[in-house]
């Protein structure tokens, strides 16, 4: 039977897009759940394999070392094409594996049973897998275990998702946010790349929930959100600090492009009509920091930025400040 949505690619991979997996470090969440494939199946290998346009990405990977290969030699991207898991007894003797280098070659392959990762979408987006270097039949049983285990990575990537955006404005949460800042402070410290952080705040935010109710208010802090995410770059990060305080994480920028770009945010949110009864406009207050020795901890740079927003309020709000380079030792 024709099934749609294991012929659409560009769906597939946008499926695969929004879990914002692709890449990010190791998380002992999915590393237990290849440990356990192993364990009940007793193969030597186990992976999370999440089959992007050109290559197959573990998540994770047990009983080998490899972060990725090409998508052309993956038995993965075959498990994909189907709904029911696929099973492989010998790859010697299956004319779509016995010449795979992976086969031929290290680590050997002899045989495979994968399960596909299918979103509540109906999207495949990779598949579970164990994994063995001697021909082996799997029994049914065997098979049910990977399903259940294949289901709960679905499951933990949902949960994954839900505990990084915002239920309101779709931003980072504040969790998420910081582990963004800590991939920038140790970017900052290794290799010197630069970053900026942008704090801002909404003026007087108490005023429009008082005169025009929370839910006004909520409908303003969404379009605020929106507004950023539309004026800012793929690489930066929007993130949901606190109720009204967003903070925006600027890769590869220095402070006086930082300075520049909050202030353009801020003249942009200030010329903006937020549709609601009446259309309201609301004004916001910046403070920017680059990331710098002085401060090299996540706290410390917030905190500093933080000092920054303070002044730019105390000086009259709808304005930027810049924290000052001995911020953390001034009185
Ligand atoms: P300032 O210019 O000094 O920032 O003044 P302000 O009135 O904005 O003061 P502050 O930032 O301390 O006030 C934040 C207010 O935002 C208090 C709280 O009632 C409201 N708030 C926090 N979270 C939400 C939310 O999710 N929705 C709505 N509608 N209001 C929120
Ligand atoms: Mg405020
Ligand atoms: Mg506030």
């Amino acid at each position: 039977m024709l099934d749609p949505k294991l012929m659409d690619e560009p769906a597939r991979l946008a499926a695969l897009d929004r879990y914002e997996v692709l890449d990010t470090p190791r998380e002992p969440g999915f590393d237990r759940i290849t440990d356990l494939v192993r364990s009940v199946l007793g193969v030597p290998i186990s992976a999370v394999s999440l089959v992007d346009e050109d290559r197959q990405w573990f998540k994770s990977l047990a009983g080998l070392d490899a972060s990725e290969t090409p998508r052309n030699v993956a038995f993965c991207d075959y498990t994909i094409r189907q709904r029911a898991p696929m099973v492989i007894a010998d790859a010697r003797e299956d004319a779509r594996f016995c010449d795979n280098p992976l086969v031929t070659g290290d680590p050997n392959i002899r045989s495979y049973a994968g399960v596909p990762l299918e979103t509540p979408d109906g999207y495949n987006i990779g598949s579970l897998c164990a994994i063995d270097t001697v021909p082996r039949e799997f029994d049914p049983g065997q098979i049910a275990i990977l399903h259940n285990l294949a289901a709960l990575v679905v499951e933990q990537l949902e949960l994954r998702r839900i505990a990084e955006r915002d239920h309101l404005t779709g931003a980072l949460t504040r969790r998420a946010f910081l582990s963004e800042m800590n991939r920038a402070v140790a970017l900052f410290e290794r290799h010197q790349r630069p970053a900026s952080l942008l704090l801002f705040d909404i003026d007087h935010f108490k005023q429009i929930n008082d005169n025009h109710g929370h839910p006004v208010g909520d409908r303003v802090i969404r379009s605020i959100a929106r507004l950023c995410a539309g004026l800012q770059r793929p690489s930066d990060s929007l993130g949901r600090l606190g109720g009204e305080e967003f903070g925006i994480l600027l890769p590869e920028t220095g402070e006086a492009d930082a300075a520049k770009a909050a202030q353009r945010f801020c003249e942009a949110i200030a010329a903006t009509e937020i549709p609601g009864t009446p259309a309201l406009r609301v004004t916001v207050s910046f403070g920017v920091a680059e990331a710098r020795g002085d401060w090299s901890t996540c706290e410390s740079w917030l905190a500093v930025a933080d000092m920054a927003l303070y002044e730019a309020k105390r000086s009259g709000r709808n304005r930027i400040a810049v924290a000052r380079h001995d911020a953390l030792h001034a009185t």
